[in-house]
């Protein structure tokens, strides 16, 4: 063999080794892709995120006509356009609403004409686009003819558009319950810290979306959930904390509002929802919104909180207790960037724990802890910011200890007593807000006194429980 010949010969060996390690490490290539795949099919979500595997990150409120941020436009967000917009935060599910109600929102009968109950045809295994509706009526701000004090409601899992009108939130309520839709209140963060007394946190003023009408359909039932949006803020959390302590359960939720929010990507405040059997759905995803297995983040799908009591229980779970005693509690920060925050834990209202801790992609902070039940309440778990207030909250979970309701505050009871009698008197004849009422009276002050009998007879139970 000439030394060319040499040459020429080892040259087809080598390349015949790296054919056959190419085609190898061909074959592991697409051995580990279909795997991932595989996984992530299974689990309709992608692999960089912070939560669990039976938790899935959406936007419930997401607006895509011509309005708010969008006024200059002249199309409306297509599905397509939606679809790509939830790849920044990598959402699993968004609810796209049409407008409902005043008509604000330019082309709104054609944004209402994409409700059907059906995933939008543009959804994938990993991401659902689904429409439903805002139903809104600002007392002040964008105003039209018609006006409403009662508050926004979201109305999820609508079989048919419609726009229904009352001058208050409880007929609109039992409209999407007729559907087999659920509904909540928006815009919670623009209820009034109660920080300073008084009028300690009762709006005496009216503005765009405050949920005038929150305590009184929380209170008889018809509010699946409670939500911060926009940008949030803490006196969302307030409000939470004050109807659990009256022993109610509403989901605690979060969204942008795009185009609201000053155009910040979709899920940039975002509701994790725990769907037990791990198989997202629309509708599974809004039963446990409804059912409070809920995560909220103000920090986009960059974190996660995971509560677990006594080894097993999560958000919307109840423990039953024999006699007063101690729960366990683990949660675990979860981050996809360093951070330096503190975990708090949160007992009937007041903050009872916490630790100051650091994270990083691969180190989560861990908090463990005991705490002592005397009488039934609730606990929740949040990530605070020195500067910004909550940036993870975990929705609660309930303790109930010989069997007894939660009644973990008189005075938030008694709060919520002076708020509707506030509500009473303003909407009646010669009351600043009585001209809102100027059809439905009746039907609304009935709810209002219906809902304020509850209130004080929680008050009185709570003082027999020994509550503050
Ligand atoms: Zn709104
Ligand atoms: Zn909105």
């Amino acid at each position: 063999m000439s030394r060319g010949a040499q040459i020429a010969n080892r040259v087809e060996t080598t390349m015949n080794i790296l054919r056959i390690t190419r085609q190898k490490w061909l074959t592991v290539l697409i051995l580990l892709g279909l795997t991932l795949v595989a996984r992530n099919s299974a689990y309709g979500q992608s692999a960089e995120r912070p939560e669990p595997s039976d938790w899935f990150a959406g936007d419930p409120h997401v607006h895509g006509g011509i309005g708010c941020g969008r006024s200059n436009e002249t199309e409306m967000l297509s599905p397509e356009q939606l679809l790509e917009m939830m790849k920044v935060n990598n959402l699993a599910v968004i609810s796209v609403l049409a407008d409902a109600g005043n008509g604000e929102i330019k082309y709104a009968d054609q944004d209402l004409g994409m409700i059907n109950g059906q995933d939008n045809a543009v959804s994938t295994t990993q991401r659902i686009v689904h429409w439903d509706a805002e139903w809104h009526y600002d007392p002040q701000g964008v105003t039209f003819e018609r006006k409403m004090i009662g508050g926004h409601l979201v109305l999820l899992g609508l079989k048919q558009r419609g726009q229904p009108f009352a001058q208050y939130t409880h007929p609109i309520f039992e409209w999407a319950k007729k559907q087999g839709a659920i509904a909540g209140f928006a815009h919670l963060q623009y209820l009034p810290f109660a920080f300073y007394p008084p009028p300690d946190g009762i709006p005496q003023s009216l503005d765009c979306c405050a949920p005038l009408e929150y305590p009184v359909e929380t209170a008889l039932e018809s509010a699946s959930f409670l939500m911060e949006d926009v940008h949030g803020s803490d006196s969302a959390l307030q409000a939470y904390y004050r109807i659990l302590n009256t022993g109610f359960r509403p989901g605690l939720a979060a969204g942008t509002d795009y185009s609201c929010n000053d155009n910040e990507p979709l899920g940039t405040l975002l509701t994790y929802v725990r769907i037990p059997d791990g198989r997202l759905t629309y509708d599974q995803w809004i039963d446990g919104l409804a059912k409070g297995r809920t995560v909220v983040s103000r920090n986009a799908h960059n974190e996660f909180l995971d509560l677990k009591v006594n080894e097993t229980a999560q958000p919307g779970d109840e423990i039953r207790l024999q006699g007063h005693g101690p729960v366990q509690v683990r949660v675990e920060w979860r981050s996809l960037r360093g951070d330096l925050g503190r975990i708090e834990l949160v007992q009937d209202g007041s903050v009872v724990a916490s630790q100051t801790a650091e994270v990083a992609p691969d180190s989560p902070a861990v908090f463990e802890t005991t705490l002592t039940f005397h009488r039934s309440g609730w606990l929740a778990a949040r990530r605070m910011d020195w500067q910004t207030g909550h940036r993870t909250h975990t929705g609660a979970v309930f303790v109930i200890v010989n069997g007894a309701p939660i009644r973990a505050s008189a005075a938030d009871a008694h709060f919520f007593v002076n708020w509707i009698d506030n509500l009473l008197k303003q909407t009646s004849a010669g009351g600043e807000w009585a001209e809102f009422l100027s059809k439905d009276r009746q039907g609304a002050q009935e709810r209002y006194r219906k809902a304020r009998a509850i209130f004080l007879r929680r008050e009185a139970e709570a003082r027999r429980q020994g509550a503050p």
